[in-house]
């Protein structure tokens, strides 16, 4: 029911349990935090409160990039195994997606016969999917534009790459997110009021567009590849 992200120089696991409490006030079943790591991010999910996750979190966890999330579930019961973020077989991709994904069982027939999926979520497929095309593809925004245009439904995701812990790859279709400009990073949320402890400058993103986000800098290109442009707007809101 919400994403937040950041990728900076600041430490990211107290970061993004500060925006997920923010986001308590929506509702959610379980949530959970992903911290890029070598080889495999470090994830740490769990069933109920924000509360029960924050001493979930290893107090050693540590890093500069990290994605989280409250799930409402759709597909597969509130559970930690269903919870966000979801892993591919390998480790190296990991990701977190708000909406619903309409033909994930038909994507999972003809891209991923043999794959053995450990969650009940229509999200799982994704993050097997993008490691599958990241496998034939070489190219890894090139293998994150070709997975978002094989989806139907709705989806905001955010996806961490463990060989690229410079990068988190964002997209969205009618569902919201954002991403914000920090002094010291960037930030991806579905709401801003979410990270207002960090930044009140956000740029909207568009259906359908792949954003790449860096500490330094924002990419956004429509799903063929093309450069899109969009300036920001500071968010008046109250943290
Ligand atoms: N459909 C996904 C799931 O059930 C995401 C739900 C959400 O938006 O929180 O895991």
């Amino acid at each position: 029911c919400g994403i937040v992200g950041y990728i900076g120089e600041q430490q990211v696991p107290e970061i993004l349990l500060k925006g997920l409490e923010k986001l308590e006030y929506r509702g959610y079943d379980s949530a959970g935090i992903a911290v890029a790591q070598e080889t495999a991010a470090d994830v740490y999910k769990e069933k109920g409160r924000i509360a029960t996750l924050r001493e979930a979190v290893d107090q050693t966890a540590a890093g500069t990039a990290g994605v989280g999330h409250t799930r409402w579930a759709t597909h597969g019961a509130p559970s930690k195994t269903n919870a966000h973020p979801h892993q591919s077989t390998s480790g190296r991709f990991t990701l977190v997606h708000n909406g619903v994904i309409e033909n994930f069982e038909e994507l999972k027939a003809e891209y991923l016969p043999e794959t053995a999926l450990v969650s009940e979520t229509d999200t799982e497929i994704i993050v097997q999917l993008m490691e599958h095309l990241a496998g034939e593809l070489g190219d890894i925004p090139a293998a994150f534009r070709k997975t978002l245009s094989l989806l139907k439904g709705s989806y905001a995701i955010a996806l961490l790459d463990s060989e690229d812990q410079d990068t988190i790859y964002v997209g969205k279709n009618k569902s919201p997110l954002l991403v914000g400009l920090a002094q010291d990073g960037n930030v991806v949320a579905s709401d801003s009021m979410a990270m207002l402890h960090v930044t009140k400058e956000f740029v909207e993103l568009m259906d359908q567009e792949a954003v790449i986000v860096t500490r330094d800098a924002l990419t956004i290109t429509n799903l063929e590849g093309e450069a899109v442009q969009r300036d920001s707007f500071i968010a008046e809101l109250d943290e």
